[in-house]
């Protein structure tokens, strides 16, 4: 990292909570004139222009657009910007087969991008992956690589984002793992470690879908069935850094055995390794999820019920969702959103049989997430963390000893 980028970050961590308001309300609404956010962030307008100024001054925000003709300092109805170019992430998605990495300016732009399969799942093999993936991505921005103040890594499962630890990834086998702490071993920059869905959630509400909505939710279908929420101006963690698994709600029939070892979850019925295996059954041979797919296109009576069954239980775990949170508007991604003909007339059925009252009301929208949409989620929790000042020094982060 270049001092003039070391100077960037030092003043975004140390910031106060006012200023940190004024600079995430720049940063997700350029232009934007003091006068608004000031009435975005409820502070005073002597206090906006009073973060502001350090904001400009170490080249985070543009002021020239408020400038008078004489260059004198303008009015406060005219705009300042975020300075995209200030700084660059790094994000990674970690999937079953391979992983998927941005590199992004502050906005999470995409300058570069790269993907690397996954011989192995053990964690020390996956963070040497991360570890070269980054590599790679770096040498390819040119001089922006002396500007990357962070990484973030999106790991579907339950991660403690502030210990850096992945408690459970069922998909990758990984329990308790010290995850965090491993990458910082091996990577010059601030490790953000997330749970996937969460880190798409930070990402769309930042620079997605979510910008100027009050509250949503993320509902990913496919492999896992996940969610994201976010409540009250913030990304739902949850006290133990679970929240929003809907996967595991209790809905399905209770002989259905779950990937978390459970009984009854949605998932148990409606991710892709549940559908294929009805299906499977059925016909007495294994099909894959595309050939299952394949089948209920062509009418196939066991293939068709294996994926309404699927979307009423997702419709169903919707609507207790929007029961319970009452968020304006939900968005499906993930993997399956491309066969989501399948799913869609049995889900919004089961969603409105049981959205209670105005809770109907709340939108539900699809939006196919490529992988490189995750990696940005990835990049938005670093940045996130590197301005959220509660997060920006987790305790494992630069006092861990290297590992071996
Ligand atoms: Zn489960």
């Amino acid at each position: 990292m270049n001092d003039e980028t070391a100077m960037r970050a030092a003043l975004l961590r140390s910031s106060s909570d006012a200023a940190t308001r004024v600079f995430t309300t720049i940063l997700t609404r350029s232009p934007i004139s003091r006068i608004d956010i000031a009435r975005e962030t409820g502070l005073s307008q002597a206090a906006v222009t009073k973060a502001v100024s350090p904001l400009v001054a170490v080249g985070l925000v543009d002021a020239k657009l408020s400038l008078s003709p004489d260059g004198r300092p303008g009015r406060p109805a005219h705009p300042v910007a975020v300075i995209p170019e200030a700084m660059a992430m790094l994000g990674v998605k970690v999937t079953i087969d391979e992983l998927v990495g941005v590199a992004t300016d502050l906005t999470t732009r995409v300058l570069a991008s790269d993907r690397m399969p996954l011989e192995a799942h053990d964690p020390a093999t996956v963070a040497d992956g991360i570890e070269a993936l980054c590599r790679r991505l770096e040498d390819r921005i040119g001089e922006m690589a002396g500007r990357i103040v962070g990484v973030g890594v999106a790991v579907s499962g339950d991660v403690d984002t502030v210990a850096g630890v992945v408690r459970e990834a069922a998909l990758m086998g990984w329990s308790g793992e010290e995850f965090g702490r491993q990458l910082s071993a091996r990577l010059p920059w601030q490790v953000t470690l997330e749970n996937d869905v969460r880190a798409l959630t930070i990402g769309e509400h930042w620079f997605g879908v979510g910008v100027g909505t009050g509250s949503f939710a993320i509902v990913t279908i496919g492999r896992g069935i996940g969610s994201g929420l976010y409540v009250n101006g913030e990304v739902v963690g949850g006290a133990n850094g679970v929240a929003g698994e809907i996967g595991h709600l209790p809905l399905a029939p209770r002989d259905r055995i779950c990937s978390c070892g459970r009984r009854g979850c949605v998932e148990a019925v409606a991710a892709t390794a549940a559908i294929e295996e009805t299906v499977s059954r059925a016909h007495g041979r294994a099909v894959t999820v595309d050939e299952a797919v394949q089948l209920a296109h062509e009418g196939d009576p066991a293939a068709t019920a294996a994926f309404q069954e699927a979307a009423t239980l997702i419709g169903t775990a919707i609507a207790s969702l929007v029961n319970l949170v009452g968020p304006e508007l939900v968005i499906i991604g993930g993997e399956a959103v491309s066969n989501f003909d399948l799913f869609e007339q049995s889900l919004r059925d089961a969603f409105q049989a049981h959205a209670f009252g105005a809770a109907a009301k709340c939108r539900i929208v699809t939006r196919p997430h490529t992988f490189e949409d995750w990696a940005r989620g990835a990049a938005a929790a670093a940045i996130c963390s590197l301005v959220d000042s509660g997060k920006a020094t987790p305790g494992w982060a630069g006092s861990a000893p290297p590992l071996s």
